[in-house]
């Protein structure tokens, strides 16, 4: 028998690595038991780049030189989908970290602090109130419930689903599933560069918009190179959507022939639910927080689920509503800019008339930045600046 876990956390992700390892920095005694259905190391579809917020979120976590062995990027080019283009140095430089490499360092730096790591697919919950069991035998009506003796199942005070964009967890507690005009599918593989190359690059397309294409150099003469675009725009294209993907990828990246190449979907934020119901809390993409704008999650994966494991700890009776207060303080604003602009960013000419503003101010090239990667606002006189220039780009007669 395991007894009662203090913490039973799905998924081994950066969010659920983030809430492991939070759950035993705030108490060091505390049973943290971490789930997923794979072994680690193991790969994930990913652009495998790590925004400086993210790693501002694992020196929080007390693992700060997880990654020092990786080489900072520091450049950024944007094209827009009218072609406009910026170039610059980013204030704070990202990483780019295979996952198959950060993940496996996370559930390790989890497992050193105390954390027990298990192989184990979840298929069934049951909240009873008093204690959430996953995974225990059915009852009369074939419905998980819990009884007494062996076998009971896995017991905790409270869950955090950190299961990815297509998680279990949250259909077992009956939040639907992201809406496809909220969801994005995109492929990524690798392919060879010079090992000096350290400009991130984002190639955005006109057609099937909003789509766009990156290389993200890794540092070690190989780069990540994907493309993603919206779910429903795919199936509109009229071809078998890994077609798409994979001609998108050739047409805005032609001469980087990729290899393994891999899919997943982005369930995005402004597409997200109510994080969690009784005790389970959702985080990372299994509460749809990835940035509608540049599919950015994994600094808010590490986020989420260091402020759900503090949650779960502190109110593990009722722990939802702290969560929630904690998500609205740290990203509510931030999550409702990046709603408004998802839906000013549907217009191309939106988006060049920002790039092309960023190229000639520095301060908005920061802004952006900050919005697409971080938790950053934008401020109104800026947003008349864009709307302004886009504005006398579309009307007629100016
Ligand atoms: C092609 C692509 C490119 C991207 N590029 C970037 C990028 O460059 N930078 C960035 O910040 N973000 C990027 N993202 C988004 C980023 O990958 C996700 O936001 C991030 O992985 C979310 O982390 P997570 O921990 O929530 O989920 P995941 O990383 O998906 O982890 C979920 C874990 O749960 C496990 N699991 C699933 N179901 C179960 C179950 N039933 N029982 C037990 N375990 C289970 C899985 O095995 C997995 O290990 C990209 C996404 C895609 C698809």
């Amino acid at each position: 028998m395991d007894g009662v876990w203090d913490l039973v956390v799905v998924g081994g992700g950066p969010a659920g690595a983030a809430a492991a390892l939070r759950a035993r920095q705030l108490r060091p005694h505390a049973r943290v038991l971490l789930l997923d259905r794979q072994a680690f190391p193991r790969d994930k579809a990913c652009g495998d780049g790590i925004a400086a917020h993210g790693l501002d979120e694992l020196d929080l976590l007390g693992v700060g030189g997880l990654l020092a062995d990786y080489r900072p990027v520091r450049r950024l080019t944007v094209v827009s989908p009218g072609g406009r283009c910026v170039h610059a140095t980013v204030a704070r430089p990202n990483l780019v970290v295979p996952r198959r490499v950060f993940d496996a360092r996370l559930v390790e730096a989890a497992r050193a602090r105390g954390v027990e790591v298990r192989r184990h697919r979840v298929r069934a919950l049951a909240d009873t109130g008093g204690r959430v069991v996953l995974d225990g035998p059915a009852g009369p009506d074939g419905v998980t419930g819990v009884t007494g003796g062996r076998g009971d199942g896995i017991v905790a005070r409270a869950v955090v689903a950190a299961d990815g964009a297509n998680s279990t967890v949250r259909r077992l507690i009956g939040v639907p599933a992201t809406a496809d005009r909220h969801t994005a599918l995109a492929v990524r593989g690798y392919t060879d560069v010079p090992a000096g190359d350290d400009t991130q690059l984002i190639v955005m397309r006109r057609e099937g918009w909003p789509a766009y294409a990156w290389s993200f150099p890794v540092g070690d003469g190989s780069a990540n190179v994907g493309f993603g675009m919206l779910l429903p725009r795919l199936r509109a294209a009229g071809a078998p959507v890994r077609r798409v993907l994979h001609d998108g990828l050739a047409d805005l990246l032609p001469g980087l022939p990729a290899r393994d190449l891999r899919a997943h979907r982005l369930p995005l934020s402004c597409g997200r639910p109510v994080p969690g119901a009784g005790r389970v809390l959702l985080a990372g993409d299994a509460a749809s927080l990835v940035n509608p704008l540049t599919g950015e999650g994994i600094y808010y994966a590490l986020l989420s689920g260091r402020l759900a494991a503090e949650a779960a700890l502190q109110a593990p009776g009722d722990p939802l509503p702290a969560y929630r207060r904690a998500l609205r303080r740290v990203l509510g604003r931030h999550l409702r800019t990046t709603d408004a602009l998802a839906v000013a960013a549907r217009f191309p000419g939106f988006i060049d008339a920002a790039i092309s503003t960023a190229a000639r101010r520095r301060e908005v090239f920061d802004v952006l930045v900050e919005v697409g990667l971080g938790s950053g606002t934008v401020p109104a006189p800026l947003l008349c600046a864009v709307a302004g220039r886009w504005l006398a780009g579309v009307l007629p007669g100016r």
